[in-house]
C-alpha cells in the first residue's frame, strides 16, 4: 500500500458506509484505521486489543459485530480459515496468502498467477464464483528452525 492510501480509504470507508446506512461512529472509525494499519490479518480480538488503546471503553462484542459489518459492506475480507477465529483482511483486493500451520501467522504472498484459475462447468453449474484465491501453507521461517 501507498503511503497516502490512508487518505483515500478514510475516503472509501465514509462512502461505503454512506452507502449502506451504516452510521459512521468514532468507534467505527477507530476499528476501521487500526485494521487498515494491520499487515498481520488480525483476528477480532487481536484487533480489539489495539482499539482498546485508542477506545478504552470499547467492548469486544462492539470490534466484532463492527467487522461483521465491515466485511458485509466489502470494507474488509475474511481470511479463508477453517474454525479458527476469523482473521480480517484490510486488503479486499485480489491477493493470495501463506499460513504458517504452527503459530498462525498469515502473510501476503506476492505473486501473480500467470493463468486464471479454470472451474470445470460442472461444478459452476451448482455454485457463484466470487473469487478465486490461493493458500499456501507450511511453517513460516520462525517455526521451521524450531
Ligand atoms: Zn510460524
Ligand atoms: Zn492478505
Amino acid at each position: 500500500m501507498k503511503e497516502n492510501s490512508i487518505d483515500s480509504s478514510t475516503a472509501i470507508f465514509n462512502e461505503r458506509c454512506r452507502e449502506h446506512n451504516l452510521k459512521i461512529t468514532p468507534q467505527r472509525a477507530a476499528i476501521y484505521r487500526e485494521l487498515l494499519k494491520a499487515k498481520d490479518h488480525p483476528s477480532a480480538d487481536m484487533l480489539y486489543k489495539r482499539v482498546k488503546k485508542r477506545v478504552p471503553n470499547i467492548s469486544f462484542d462492539t470490534v466484532y459485530r463492527t467487522l461483521l459489518s465491515f466485511s458485509e459492506i466489502g470494507l474488509t475480507d475474511v481470511v479463508e480459515g477453517y474454525g479458527e477465529p476469523k482473521r480480517f483482511d484490510p486488503n479486499t483486493y485480489v491477493h493470495h496468502h501463506f499460513r504458517c500451520m504452527k503459530c498462525g501467522k498469515i502473510k501476503d504472498l506476492k505473486i501473480a498467477l500467470k493463468e486464471d484459475i479454470e472451474i470445470p462447468e460442472e461444478i459452476r453449474k451448482d455454485i457463484i464464483v466470487i473469487r478465486k484465491r490461493i493458500i499456501i501453507e507450511g511453517f513460516c521461517k520462525d517455526c521451521k528452525i524450531r
